[in-house]
């Protein structure tokens, strides 16, 4: 991956299980370091919604629970980083989610990049409940809770009155799932990283400001 002569840009990789609240937390960071939040989830639903060849092949995969094969996710996430908003760094959420991800993009980046890998975990309970009782903002991709944070109004977005949706896939047979195949292809990323002293693991049973304060300290 390119890093536009920027050698010293600050990648860092989010790790975790669907529902951990890496989203939420990318974009805590991405507001506090200024480095754009890169979700590959939400550049795939992105293509679905204007109708691309990409979205077309993603689509019933998505839906499904499973992974969009490497070579389209690969392309996709690179595209996105040659952007110059990417030059000083970035977050990446939710890629790589694959041991082939994680070598093409080492490889890209090459040995001195600034790699800081944030591995989120929660229990499997937590995050079934997290995920399977979750809202998103149609406009601006918030994320609520039907329990744990309930909108003001119901269906309707706090802070920019959009339309609030359940994910297809975030439905409780699909989300099982998705919590299968986060374990059998994604976890292995956690050694990966470990091993090369990039990654710190955080604990996500607790407040969100809690969870950000613990990972802000490890990307300073
Ligand atoms: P997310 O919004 O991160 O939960 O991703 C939603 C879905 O998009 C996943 O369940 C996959 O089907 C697909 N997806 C997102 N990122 C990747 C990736 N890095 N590799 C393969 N599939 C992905």
């Amino acid at each position: 991956m390119e890093n536009h002569g920027t050698k010293n840009a600050l990648v860092i990789i989010l790790l975790g299980p669907p529902g951990v609240g890496k989203g939420s937390q990318a974009e805590k960071i991405a507001a506090k370091l200024h480095l754009p939040h890169i979700s590959t989830g939400d550049l795939l639903r992105e293509n679905i919604k204007n109708g691309t060849d990409l979205g077309k092949k993603a689509k019933d995969i998505m839906e499904e629970g499973k992974l969009v094969p490497d070579t389209l996710i690969n392309e996709m996430a690179f595209d996105r980083v040659k952007h110059p908003d990417c030059k000083e760094g970035y977050i990446l959420d939710g890629y790589p989610r694959t041991t082939a991800q994680a070598e093409v993009l080492s490889k890209h980046l090459g040995s001195d990049a600034n790699i800081k890998v944030v591995n989120f975990f929660a229990s499997d309970k937590t995050v079934a409940a997290r995920i399977s009782g979750r809202l998103i903002c149609r406009k601006c991709k918030t994320s609520f809770h039907r329990e744990f944070k309930k909108p003001k109004e119901e269906g309707i977005c706090d802070k920019c009155g959009g339309e609030l949706y359940q994910r297809p896939d975030d439905h409780m047979d699909t989300v099982l799932k998705r919590l299968q195949v986060y374990k059998e292809q994604t976890e292995p990323l956690i050694k990966f990283f470990d091993q090369k002293k990039l990654l710190k693991t955080i604990h996500c049973e607790k407040g969100m400001d809690e969870i950000f304060n613990e990972t802000l300290d490890f990307l300073k």
